[in-house]
């Protein structure tokens, strides 16, 4: 069985620690290959590549820097297919969301590409007499980025593009659970012309995350997964004197006006709660129904969406949802779905008796969908990351709002209405980072910033984007006097410039 390679310095290393995990394939519940733990060793040793290969990467020109980014950029495009492959073989999305999974992440490849012009600094021409002013912005030096499980391709992508074009080098710790996307962005990243160093991969958990925390030669960690470990992240990465960005878990509403058009609103939810499995970030978990005759009226609608999704291996044509990505997790949901039962919500769509006939052993689990659900219910509060969704019935848009503005967690949420007035009131009173109107995922477009509140995201950046930039760079402001000759004598007072 394949055991894979870190990839350090421009090329695979085989790993020199004594443990390794299981990666398999979802599908078929059989392990399909081995991913190595990395060591605080092999962390430091990515970490002195990436340290000898700043000076050079970042003093070539942006526009140099954006030339390779702009070489992966095709070279993605041209592997979009086999990446996406293995994007369902080792977690199991099927294999058009794994496409549109390839698509958002090209998307910031795109934008990095106007690093040049995204640098550009800031110039006040005459701030005193002959004197003048500048802002530029650097890079950080190296910096790491720690990935979660469920977009092995486009998380690492939302973060090293951004960071390669603003000149900075990079140590990737993906996800152990489906490690093989990160190998061939390595891979790619070579190909376009990156200098060796500058991009770095090393595997594990825990172990390679805590080098990670305390090395003092990473001045910067973006990490994003779930919330007590973005937590972690954070306060201890920051206690290093790192600048972080910790972007955590949610549990995202989406609220269902009465005057909403009911079947869109459906689609909606069907296809945001279920898709992936609803190992999504993004996932719908909560619809929030305004008024007992609407909530009636939709979950008569969701019901047999629900029941009949239609749940095959990711390669299967006309998947719509595929397996969880463990065993381990699937037992997680089971029992959060036998939770709801005895706290007392009512269960319209079990799906936890569902197995698939051709593949016994994968790690599937049926579309469920809870009505009457309240507050204090845990199943309401807690991040599931399954195909489990809640149906909270409250009296008014402002009980919607208060329900959701109480929540813990602020990634995305969203409001199908037809009423202008509710929706404007919506966005400006509703607490989370990012808000849909008539919209399921709000997910935003590469020239903007994904980021949520609350306890969805610590730190102060959100990422990739404008604040992207912002992030891996610091700036610097000169003030500049050339002298002809001229002296002034020595000044005692707070320089007066202007
Ligand atoms: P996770 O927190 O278990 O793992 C994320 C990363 O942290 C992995 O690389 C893992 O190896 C590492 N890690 C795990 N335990 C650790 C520990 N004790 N100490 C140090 N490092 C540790 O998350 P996951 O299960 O891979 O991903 C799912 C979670 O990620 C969900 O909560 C989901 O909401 C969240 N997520 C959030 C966003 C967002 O943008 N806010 C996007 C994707 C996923």
């Amino acid at each position: 069985m394949q055991t894979l390679n870190h990839y350090i310095n421009g090329q695979e290393v085989a790993a020199t620690g004594d443990r390794f995990g299981d990666v398999f394939n979802p599908a078929t519940g059989q392990v399909q290959c081995r991913v190595p733990m990395g060591t605080a060793a092999e962390l430091d040793s990515a970490v002195q590549a990436a340290r000898a290969a700043f000076p050079g990467w970042s003093a070539q020109p942006a526009l140099r820097r954006a030339r390779c980014i702009f070489r992966l950029k095709s070279l993605l495009e041209e592997h979009a297919e086999p990446l996406a492959r293995i994007l369902t073989s080792e977690h199991g999305k099927v294999l058009e969301d794994a496409r549109g999974e390839v698509t958002r992440g090209l998307e910031v490849v795109e934008f990095a590409c106007g690093a040049p012009q995204l640098l550009k600094g800031e110039y006040s021409d005459s701030v005193g007499t002959g004197v003048d002013s500048y802002a530029l912005r650097q890079p950080l030096g190296v910096v790491a980025g720690i990935t979660p499980f469920n977009f092995p391709a486009m998380v690492p992508l939302w973060m090293l593009p951004m960071a390669l074009a603003c000149g900075n080098t990079f140590v990737l710790k993906p996800s152990e659970k489906d490690p093989s996307a990160s190998m061939l962005l390595a891979d790619l990243i070579r190909q376009a012309g990156v200098p060796d160093g500058v991009f770095n991969v090393v595997h594990g958990d825990r172990e390679a995350v805590d080098a990670i925390l305390a090395h003092p030669d990473i001045q910067a960690i973006s990490f994003v997964g779930s919330t007590p470990i973005a937590r972690k992240i954070y306060e201890t990465g920051t206690a290093h004197g790192k600048r972080v960005q910790a972007l955590g878990g949610a549990k995202n509403h989406l609220v269902v006006m009465p005057d909403a058009p009911l079947e869109a609103a459906a689609d909606a939810l069907i296809g945001s709660a279920y898709g992936s499995a609803g190992e999504r970030c993004m996932a719908i978990s909560v619809a929030v129904v305004v008024g007992h005759d609407t909530a009636d009226a939709l979950v008569a609608q969701l019901k047999p969406r629900a029941e009949g999704l239609v749940i095959e291996p990711g390669e299967v044509p006309g998947a719509e949802m595929g397996p969880l990505i463990t065993g381990e997790h699937r037992a997680k949901v089971h029992s959060y779905v036998d939770l709801g039962v005895e706290e007392g919500a009512e269960l319209v769509v079990d799906g936890r008796a569902f197995t698939h006939p051709d593949a016994p052993d994968g790690f599937f689990f049926g579309g469920t969908l809870f009505d009457r659900v309240t507050p204090a219910m845990r199943i309401y509060q807690e991040e599931i990351f399954g195909p489990v969704l809640v149906v909270v019935r409250v009296g008014s848009f402002d009980e919607a709002v208060e329900l959701i503005n109480a929540h813990v967690y602020g990634n995305g949420v969203s409001i199908f209405t037809r009423e202008g007035d509710a929706a404007r009131a919506f966005v400006q009173r509703i607490q989370a980072g990012m808000v849909g109107v008539n919209i399921p995922i709000p997910v935003p477009v590469a020239f903007h910033s994904f980021g949520g509140w609350k306890q969805s995201l610590f730190g102060d950046h959100h990422i990739y984007g404008p604040e992207g930039i912002r992030f891996y760079t610091r700036l610097k402001t000169v003030t500049q006097r050339w002298h002809r000759g001229m002296r002034e004598g020595a000044d005692f007072y707070f320089p007066k410039l202007g």
